[in-house]
């Protein structure tokens, strides 16, 4: 069962709207139209956050649109946000009247930023929305509307958790879940991953004060969206390590759970999981220059080395492997990794080998250290020689382990 660690090219940007077929006729907005546009937004939010009622500042035209745009409105309300800012884009196109939209609708880019409580670092999603002017229900002058929602160049593209359902906050201490109730055990064993994580991997902490944010989805189709990706392409992957926002560097990365893979998780395959994915949140995996192998076969060694009961499934297929196979020559691969790639539990299972092998003969601080080299964009070579060692002894050494576990 993968995870996957969100890199930027892995998230397709929200289309130019000059390309997209519904926005063919984009053009620079006029100010006034902006300026109007956006006092709509900060009434949306601004009436949402204190819990009023948002129905006036949505078209009634579209239910089912009106019934998502209440959803927002109810997450809004609901979590405690230390940021949540909805800023209009500065194209729009017009649309053809429709029987959803009033006559004269436009369609419009929104960049929507929110953070959580302790959250330094502020979550970024481009989305489109469509506008109209309406008139009023008794007949009065015409006023702004939001109409929908499903008109613009989305694609694939992202879109958080709380624009596609209902969403609840849970926090224990710096560790804050995103799901719709109930959540069962999630909460408690995030943070215990996040306590596992911290107490072991020393220098390769890149955000120590930074929180862990899990989000649970309720379907996999929620799942696909918030990471932007196609639908069923990441059907194997049971979390992924995202980041919220199109530069990764400055992104939050927060963990999203596949919920139809990791329902079928026991305790222990959880507690495992989610201290993997920590791994990933504590020491930035996204946009790592360090090799996948070892981005991956790190987060398992700290996950095994906090659940050593977790690690039997991955010792069977490595010693089938290396019985039937021999034991490979060199490290996985890239592509080893890929979401559908055939054998991604197996290229997993093989990176922690790697990993445990030069815990075992150098130490687990050795490991950090290692690691810590090559997450800052050193050569294997100086990351070895900085635990006394050689890539060529790294292998030599894994490959013997191997040999090791096939006999035993
Ligand atoms: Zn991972």
């Amino acid at each position: 069962m993968g995870c996957s660690v969100g890199v930027q090219g892995d998230r397709p940007r929200a289309s130019d709207p000059a390309t997209a077929s519904a926005a063919s006729t984009a053009a620079p907005i006029d100010r006034g139209r902006s300026e109007r546009t956006q006092r709509l937004l900060d009434d949306f939010v601004a009436t949402a956050r204190r819990g009023g009622s948002t129905a006036a500042l949505v078209s009634a035209r579209d239910p089912v649109f009106a019934a998502r745009a209440a959803v927002w409105a109810a997450n809004l309300g609901r979590v405690d946000w230390s940021q949540m800012s909805w800023t209009a884009g500065t194209r729009s196109t017009d649309l053809a009247p429709s029987s959803r939209t009033a006559p004269g609708a436009w369609v419009q880019s929104v960049v929507v930023r929110w953070a959580l409580p302790g959250q330094a670092r502020v979550a970024q999603e481009e989305l489109w929305l469509t506008f109209a002017d309406e008139a009023g229900a008794d007949g009065g002058p015409a006023t702004i509307v939001i109409a929908g929602d499903g008109a613009g160049p989305r694609g694939d593209a992202p879109a958080p958790i709380w624009w596609q359902q209902a969403v609840t906050l849970q926090r224990a201490g710096s560790t804050l879940l995103l799901t719709a109730r109930p959540a069962g055990t999630w909460l408690e064993e995030a943070a215990a991953a996040r306590d596992a994580v911290r107490k072991r991997i020393g220098t390769a902490d890149r955000d120590p004060d930074g929180p862990l944010v899990v989000e649970l989805p309720q379907s996999r189709a929620v799942f696909e969206q918030t990471l932007g990706v196609t639908s069923t392409s990441y059907a194997g992957v049971a979390a992924a390590a995202w980041p919220m926002g199109p530069e990764t560097s400055s992104a939050p990365i927060h963990v999203v759970v596949n919920p139809e893979l990791t329902a079928q998780l026991s305790d222990l395959g959880r507690e495992v999981l989610l201290t993997h994915e920590a791994v990933h949140v504590a020491t930035r995996s996204p946009g790592s220059p360090a090799p996948t192998w070892l981005v991956e076969g790190y987060a398992d060694q700290i996950a095994y080395r906090a659940h050593p009961a977790g690690r039997a499934p991955a010792e069977k297929a490595v010693r089938e492997l290396v019985r039937e196979k021999g034991a490979p020559s060199t490290w996985p691969t890239e592509a080893d990794f890929a979401p559908d790639a055939a054998d991604l539990d197996l290229a997993y299972d093989l990176a922690w080998t790697a990993a445990r092998s030069i815990a075992s003969a150098y130490g687990d601080d050795a490991l950090n250290r290692f690691y810590a080299a090559l997450d800052r964009g050193e050569s294997m070579e100086e990351a070895a020689e900085r635990i006394g060692t050689t890539p060529k002894q790294l292998r030599q050494r894994w490959r013997a382990d191997l040999a090791d576990l096939a006999g035993r």
